[in-house]
């Protein structure tokens, strides 16, 4: 489904595509790298979207509707080798982040990936501290999303190039390579180079045994499959049940709309998972302090680890109170998965305002800011456990987590990485979990990269081909699921809604186009009607 992109297509910055079809040797990769300078000859990035609210996945108390998204990049180089990369999104406004990709896209064409390997750091700083763009973060927010998406196929490109899964490829490096890439601004009052460089040399010990114990029994996980807000009682029984079947025993449940409906969803999924079974909470920032300390003291009867993102993930002060009030409860706090960037994280730490750090690998500016990320909360002895699920945030994650047990870390104690049963079978290489573990991937790269037919590409889709996408995936998943009763009429009114809103604005841009057309290059028609009345007519129809 998804079109090649057409030459030119980010402003007219991508190189020519002559020679980026040749066939790649599939003998040795490992050389390849060495051989070949990869040149970044063009880069592409599409909006794919997947209608996940029409089922209530995803939902909670602060994100009622998702439609989870992506912001997809490819990168092209002239060798013939792909670089895939993406980040996340809810729907609306992942075009807003396709425009910051493509504002990035001039840094990134025309070097080849054994120059920006080179100077990895530097490539980095390139991209967050653009004399101009950096206003727009500097690293946070939209800009920081794209920097990521970018970042991302850089990471898979060079993994690709290695013939390496991504986590066996960062396990191999040596130690100072896998610092030159980390930039240590901001934080040095934490972490120096040499004191990262330090912890790294020393994990090598035991490297290899931690390596082959996670590729026979996996990285261990929890399921926030089973208890969306948005679900019945009796598909959270259900799921549950299902679960239990297939050996979770960590599971984790969303809270924050409503106290006492709070109360009798944790009682029912603790007596279905039993005393034994981990729980975990999450009111994604619904609360203010206070709130946050009351609501989770009325629910420590349930026994949570923890509660995640009680407050504004800007709030540190406010966490390390709400940590502090927990502490006696046996309650800790995670939080992490919209913490911009690593200079909150290290903030977070030194305030003791968490005890579990949910890095997100495409919130922070890919492995590069993760990895300084990871090196932190092992300075501070804080225990990791990764943000997952959307789309494709389990396949990249579960990389990070695989490195830092085999080179960072080496403790699994209370480490878990999340994981959502959404969405996987879009991509050429999903997850595999086995008795509720991660099994490491065994696909060179970095685990991102998406069938052709799971995209939708506004830019490249006509209405007719627009409106087919919306019925068949919707019909399909409406009738994938059990526990949820959609009439066809309501599928399609929901899909139609959508169309039609979409319809609406592209009429609209498209008459303000014609307008402006018609002012600048015709004099006549400015003569000829009064300009104000023109210009009300434009407010009108936007
Ligand atoms: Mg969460």
């Amino acid at each position: 489904m998804f079109k090649p992109a057409r030459h030119g297509e980010v402003g007219g910055v991508s190189l020519q595509r002559s020679q980026q079809q040749k066939p790649l040797r599939s003998h040795d990769r490992f050389n390849l790298c060495a051989e070949m300078s990869h040149k970044i000859v063009n880069l592409r990035v599409r909006d794919v979207r997947f209608p996940t609210s029409l089922e209530q996945h995803g939902s909670d108390a602060m994100h009622t509707d998702p439609d989870y998204s992506a912001a997809y990049v490819v990168l092209d180089t002239d060798s013939g080798l792909k670089g895939f990369g993406l980040t996340f999104t809810l729907g609306k406004g992942t075009e807003i982040v396709l425009c910051a990709v493509k504002a990035l896209a001039g840094l990134v064409i025309g070097k080849s990936l054994q120059e920006i390997v080179s100077n990895f750091r530097g490539f980095y700083r390139l991209l967050t501290s653009d004399g101009q763009m950096r206003w727009l973060g500097p690293e946070k927010g939209v800009i920081h999303l794209a920097t990521a998406a970018v970042l991302n196929a850089v990471w898979d490109l060079w993994a690709r190039a290695e013939g390496k899964y991504h986590a066996m490829y960062l396990s191999i490096q040596d130690p100072k390579q896998i610092v030159s890439c980390i930039d240590f601004r901001y934080i040095t009052d934490v972490l120096t180079e040499e004191e990262a460089l330090d912890i790294l040399v020393k994990a090598q010990e035991g490297k290899k045994q931690r390596e082959d114990q996670m590729l026979k029994e996996g990285y261990p996980a929890y399921t926030t499959s089973c208890a969306w807000l948005g679900y019945s009682d009796q598909q959270l029984k259900q799921l549950c049940s299902d679960a239990l079947k297939s050996g979770w025993t960590r599971f984790k449940v969303k809270v924050g709309a409503d106290l006492e409906d709070d109360i009798r969803r944790c009682r029912l999924i603790r007596k279905m998972i039993g005393p034994s079974s981990t729980l975990m909470i999450d009111a994604n920032q619904r609360w203010d302090v206070a709130e946050a300390i009351s609501w989770v003291s009325r629910l420590a009867e349930v026994k949570p680890l923890w509660i995640e993102e009680p407050t504004s993930p800007d709030d540190i002060l406010g966490h390390a109170a709400i940590s502090k009030a927990l502490a006696p409860l046996g309650i800790g706090v995670a939080t992490g998965e919209q913490c911009h960037n690593r200079v909150m994280f290290k903030q977070f730490l030194q305030a003791s305002a968490l005890q579990f750090v949910q890095i997100d690998s495409c919130r922070l500016g890919s492995v590069n800011e993760n990895l300084a990320v990871l090196l932190m909360a092992y300075k501070f002895q804080v225990p990791v456990c990764p943000h997952a699920g959307g789309v494709g945030l389990c396949e990249l994650v579960q990389h990070l987590i695989l490195f830092d047990y085999i080179c960072v870390s080496a403790d699994l104690r209370n480490r878990m990485c999340e994981y959502v049963d959404h969405l996987h079978e879009h991509f050429t290489s999903p997850v595999v979990i086995q008795d509720a573990h991660y099994m490491p991937p065994k696909d060179p790269g970095y685990s991102c990269e998406m069938l052709e037919e799971s995209g939708l590409y506004f830019k490249h889709f006509t209405f007719v081909q627009y409106k087919h996408w919306r019925g068949k995936n919707i019909l399909k998943l409406s009738h994938k699921r059990t526990g949820l009763k959609m009439s066809k009429e309501k599928v399609f009114q929901k899909a139609w809604g959508t169309e039609i809103n979409f319809l609406q604005s592209s009429f609209s841009v498209t008459v303000n186009r014609i307008f402006f057309f018609l002012l600048i290059k015709v004099p006549s028609f400015s003569e000829s009607f009064d300009f104000f009345l023109i210009l009300f007519g434009l407010s009108f129809i936007m």
